[in-house]
C-alpha cells in the first residue's frame, strides 16, 4: 500500500470503530466485566486490544496505536502525554544507575536538560557526540554504554545523521538504538528498516497538525516492545481519549498537509538562498545543510521546518527581523498549519561536543499553509527592517 493510502486506512478496524468512519471517543477509567475469567483475560490481553482499565487505553487508543505502529513499522507503540514524556519514558525504560548513554549533540534542548539533571542524578552518565560522526562512534562506546540516542535532523541546526551506520555499530555492542523521528514523521523515513529499535515522535507536531494537543509516541521493534510497554505502564503514562481522537483525526490529512508544507518551504528556502544577507540554508534538502548526503539516501521528503544563518547581525537587527511580521508568529513548537519564526541565540550553550559560531545569527522558520507569495513578501519586509537596524547600529 502506498503511504497516502495507508494513512487513510490504518487503525480503522471495525472492532474499534464499530463501523463509524472516525474511531469514536471512548472515555473510561473503570471497565466492567461479567466474570472473573473475563477480567483476567482482559488483563492478560490489554496490549492486544482488550479493554482492561482506562490507563491501558480504550478502543480510541487501540485504533490510533494500531495505526501508528503500522505506519512507523514497529510491532507496538506506547502513547505519552507529550513528546518529552515519550523521550523520558523510553530512556528510563532502558537505563539504570551506572549506565552510560550516548546522546547526539544537536538534540532537542529539553532532552539535553533531562540527561544533565534527572538522569545524571539517577547515576546515568551522558556523553554527547558530533551529529556527523559515523564509524568513529565505536570509540565512544564503553562497557557500560546501554543506549545510543539519535535525532535527525537535529533540533534548530538541522544536521542529518548517518542512521544505518550508527545503528549497525551500536548493535554490534548490544546497545539499544533510539531515534527522535519527529521531523520525518511516519511519512518521510523508515526508522526500523534503518536499524532503529525505538522510534519516538512528538505527535504534537505534524500528526496533530493544529497546535492544540500535546502527545508523544514511542514505537518499538520485537526485542524492545515488552520492556517499553511495561515500563510506560509502570510510570503511569497515559493520554486522554479526546486528545487521541484529535491526533487520529489529524493523521488522516498528514500526507496532503506535509506535501504542501514541503512545497512552500522549498520555495521560501530558495528565496532565502539568493539573499546576500544569508550565509547559508539549513534545510536538509539543500547541499549547504550538514549531512545532506544522508538525507538524500535515507529520507523520501522534507516538510515546513528549517533554519537559515545570517552573515552577521546584532541583537537589535535580529529582533527587527523577527518582530512585526504579518504572517510569521513568534512561538515555540511547529507542525501546525501556521507559519512560525524563532531567532535562536543560545546555540553555543546547548552544544558541547561541537562548536557553534554565535556571531552568525540563526533564524528558524516553520512554513505553514498560507500562500507562499505572502510569506516571501513578509520575509522581504523583514530584510528591510533588518538592514535598516544594521545601518542604525553603525550610526
Ligand atoms: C517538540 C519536540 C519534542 C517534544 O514534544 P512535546 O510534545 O512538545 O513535548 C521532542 N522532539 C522534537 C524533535 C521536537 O521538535
Amino acid at each position: 500500500m502506498k503511504k497516502e493510502t495507508a494513512i487513510i486506512n490504518v487503525g480503522r478496524d471495525k472492532k474499534w470503530t464499530h463501523g463509524i468512519v472516525n474511531p469514536p471517543i471512548f472515555r473510561a477509567s473503570t471497565i466492567l466485566f461479567d466474570t472473573i475469567d473475563e477480567m483476567h483475560f482482559a488483563a492478560k490481553n490489554s496490549t492486544k486490544g482488550e479493554m482492561f482499565y482506562g490507563r491501558r487505553g480504550t478502543s480510541t487508543h487501540f485504533a490510533f496505536q494500531h495505526a501508528m505502529t503500522e505506519l512507523e513499522g514497529g510491532i507496538g507503540c506506547a502513547l505519552y502525554p507529550s513528546g518529552v514524556a515519550a523521550i523520558s519514558g523510553a530512556l528510563l525504560s532502558f537505563l539504570k544507575a551506572g549506565d552510560h548513554l550516548l546522546m547526539v549533540d544537536c538534540v532537542y534542548e529539553p532532552t539535553r536538560i533531562l540527561c544533565d539533571s534527572l538522569l545524571k542524578n539517577y547515576g546515568i552518565e551522558t556523553t554527547y557526540y558530533d551529529p556527523l560522526i559515523t564509524n568513529d562512534i565505536e570509540s565512544l562506546i564503553r562497557k557500560n554504554t546501554k543506549v545510543l540516542f539519535l535525532e535527525s535532523p537535529g533540533s534548530i541546526t538541522m544536521e542529518i545523521q548517518d542512521i544505518p551506520t550508527l545503528a549497525k555499530i551500536a548493535h554490534i555492542h548490544g546497545l539499544t538504538v533510539m531515534l527522535d523521528n519527529t521531523w520525518a514523521s511516519p511519512i518521510n523515513s523508515k526508522p526500523f528498516e534503518m536499524g532503529i529499535d525505538i522510534s519516538i515522535v512528538a505527535a504534537t507536531k505534524y500528526i496533530v497538525g493544529h497546535s492544540d494537543v500535546l502527545m508523544g509516541i514511542a514505537t518499538a521493534n520485537e526485542d524492545h516492545w515488552k520492556t517499553l510497554c511495561q515500563n510506560s505502564y509502570l510510570l503511569g503514562y497515559c493520554t486522554s481519549p479526546d486528545d487521541v481522537y484529535l491526533a487520529a483525526r489529524g493523521l488522516r490529512t498528514l500526507s496532503v498537509r506535509l506535501a504542501q508544507h514541503e512545497k512552500n518551504a522549498l520555495q521560501v528556502a530558495n528565496f532565502l538562498s539568493l539573499k546576500k544577507e544569508v550565509d547559508h540554508i539549513r534545510h536538509p534538502a539543500f547541499e549547504s545543510c550538514p549531512g545532506h548526503a544522508f538525507f538524500k539516501r535515507d529520507f523520501s521528503g522534507s516538510n515546513g521546518l528549517f533554519s537559515f544563518v545570517l552573515k552577521r547581525g546584532s541583537k537589535k537587527a535580529v529582533n527587527a527581523f523577527v518582530e512585526n511580521m504579518s504572517h510569521f508568529k513568534i512561538g515555540f513548537s511547529w507542525g501546525g498549519f501556521e507559519s512560525l519564526i524563532l531567532a535562536v541565540t543560545n546555540i553555543d550553550k546547548i552544544r558541547t561536543a561541537t562548536q557553534w559560531d554565535n556571531s552568525k545569527p540563526l533564524i528558524r522558520l516553520h512554513i505553514g499553509l498560507e500562500n507562499v507569495e505572502d510569506l516571501i513578501a513578509d520575509l522581504e519586509n523583514a530584510f528591510g527592517r533588518y538592514n535598516q537596524a544594521l545601518i542604525n547600529d553603525n550610526k
